[in-house]
């Protein structure tokens, strides 16, 4: 592999000159640490020291240069969890000249992108903080292709779920651990540091209680794209997809009647259902469609998401294996079950997910609030929710709660206590969540993804004036359609017009269907009116508002 990455694609002696002569050099984007990802050329590594070296040459670039600035705290955050100080990154440096001290540097050709993973034991980490962002931040920059090379710098080994990181491009992802395999200087022609947070969702709870993120930036549609590529990657065409090419449309319908299934996500090591037998014949029962169950254990990664992508229904146990939600079909439902005294309203990664705007999932929760149905243990290691080794006055304490109060990540022990119950499930709760669920949905399986379309602003407003009597007086204001309007099949177009009596600090907002209108009511004369107009497609996709019009009575 050595031999692979230095000698293939690059000359040798010319690498160590440009290196020798122009030393590295950095260009970032981002103002802060937290959303900073650089572009480096020559960037070394060295193994011994595990540091990465910046050599400065007459023409290296620092860009930002923050001086020391640069440990405060950090130059960067090496994974997508925001201002870890686990994961921070930086680089030592040493002028270039002191190459001539060093050991011979082995020479990366490929392209690299150089990230931490957060957490590649865990499934939901896997996707939330490692492949998606890793799958965004290659499409930022056009040189990380599929030729691109992973270099993944937490130190973990490859962790159950490596298959996946592999699929996102064609070359074997390294591990830190093999770097020091290529010598003890290491340095990457060309390379990106840092990861895009653009697509995260959820907070983990370091430092306020866990839940969604505060802006969040990703919707549906780039979650969906990204399944899609996944799910070619693994060589899985959706069981919808693939009925479209043979058979008419009603032998289609028939068959989604008769292919209707809902999946069970099992575990079955910690948090179990107890009576999933029992849980399944409910479901079958009252869906009246085949339950099939699936787990981690048992299966394929590819083999599940094979699975799921055809599910009407996904049901499980709050866990990670819940992240393969972002494989279901458009209209799917997520039914999330939780142990006994752990709230769904505070453990939302998995509604945060199916909520997202184009994602097109139902999300249901269930909770076991039947003390007598949950299963302790007590006696485990604290990781697994074990209490013994807290005094007994905080165990009884734990004991006798009701709801886990909020908390910080990770180590509660009273969170860790409840959320490794086991459950034996109360069927007749459960299906009058499922029914009322079923109750407030819409069915929007069948029906096409929504536009997302807005519209532009309205063009040509004007305003019109003339009084009445000494007290009455009228505003007439038009506009013009805005101008992409004209190429857009739109089921509802309105307009938004807001007046505002310069001066006051509250305005008048009014929803009209045509393009010009005459307001008489609370408009006085020889008075000056501020008056915005906007566009809104379908009640919900609002367009920006045209340059304010100042309208004198
Ligand atoms: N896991 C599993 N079966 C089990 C317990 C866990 O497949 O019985 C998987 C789980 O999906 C996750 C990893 O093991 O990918 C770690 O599970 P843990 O309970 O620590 O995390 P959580 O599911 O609460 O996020």
């Amino acid at each position: 592999q050595s031999q692979e990455l230095s000698q293939a694609r690059i000359d040798y002696h010319v690498a160590l000159q440009t290196l020798q002569e122009h030393g590295t050099n950095m260009v970032c984007t981002g103002k802060m640490h937290t959303d900073r990802i650089c572009r480096f050329d020559y960037l070394c590594y060295c193994s011994e020291a595990d540091e990465f070296i910046f050599f400065h040459s007459n023409s290296s670039v620092m860009l930002p240069n923050l001086g020391s600035r640069r440990f405060q705290p950090a130059l960067l955050d090496l994974s997508s969890v925001e201002d870890h100080n686990t994961q921070y990154f930086n680089f030592l440096e040493l002028p270039a000249a002191a190459l001539k001290f060093m050991p011979k540097p082995v020479f990366v050709p490929d392209v690299t992108l150089i990230p931490n993973r957060f957490n590649p034991d865990n499934l939901m980490h896997v996707f939330h903080d490692d492949l998606l962002p890793i799958f965004y931040t290659m499409k930022q920059y056009s040189d990380l292709d599929d030729e691109a090379r992973l270099v993944f710098m937490e130190g973990w080994g490859e962790g159950p779920h490596f298959d996946l990181y592999k699929l996102l491009s064609s070359k074997q992802p390294l591990l830190k651990e093999q770097l020091r395999n290529f010598g003890k200087l290491m340095c990457f022609t060309k390379s990106y540091i840092g990861l895009s947070k653009m697509t995260t969702w959820y907070q983990y709870g370091f430092v306020q209680p866990q839940g969604p993120k505060a802006n969040i930036l990703v919707s549906g549609n780039e979650i969906q794209q990204f399944a899609r590529v996944l799910m070619e990657k693994m060589n899985i065409t959706r069981a919808e997809e693939a009925e479209k090419d043979g058979g008419s449309v009603e032998r289609e319908k028939e068959k989604e009647k008769y292919d209707d299934y809902a999946v069970v996500f099992s575990r079955s090591t910690t948090r179990l259902i107890l009576n999933e037998a029992e849980l399944i014949l409910a479901l079958a029962q009252e869906l009246q469609m085949r339950v099939v169950t699936v787990s981690l254990e048992e299966q394929s990664f590819p083999s599940i998401v094979q699975v799921i992508s055809g599910a009407s229904m996904l049901v499980s146990m709050h866990g990670a294996q819940l992240i393969t939600s972002l494989f279901l079909p458009r209209g799917a439902t997520v039914l999330e079950l939780f142990p006994f005294a752990v709230n769904p309203e505070q453990y939302t990664p998995y509604k945060t997910l199916t909520s997202l705007p184009g994602m097109d999932l139902h999300y249901i929760s269930w909770r076991n609030t039947k003390e007598e149905n949950t299963v302790t243990h007590p006696d485990r290691p604290w990781e697994q929710g074990g209490i013994v080794h807290l005094e007994k006055a905080e165990q009884d304490r734990i004991i006798a709660s009701k709801e886990v109060p909020r908390h910080l990540c990770c180590r509660n022990p009273e969170w860790l206590f409840r959320i490794y119950q086991d459950t034996l499930v109360d069927i007749p709760s459960l299906l009058d969540v499922l029914k009322e669920g079923r109750n407030s949905k819409t069915n929007f399986r069948k029906s096409k993804p929504a536009s997302t379309v807005h519209p532009g602003r309205v063009r040509e407003p004007h305003c019109q004036t003339s009084v009445q009597t000494r007290n009455e007086a009228k505003l007439t204001v038009s506009w013009q359609i805005p101008w992409n309007l004209k190429y857009l099949k739109v089921r509802e177009v309105k307009y938004e017009v807001w007046i505002q009596e310069q001066g006051e600090n509250t305005y008048m907002p009014y929803i009209l269907p045509q393009q010009n209108y005459t307001f008489s009511e609370n408009i006085k004369p020889f008075t000056t009116y501020l008056v915005w107009v906007r566009c809104i497609f379908n009640k919900n996709l609002l367009g920006p508002f045209a340059d304010v019009l100042m309208c004198k009575t």
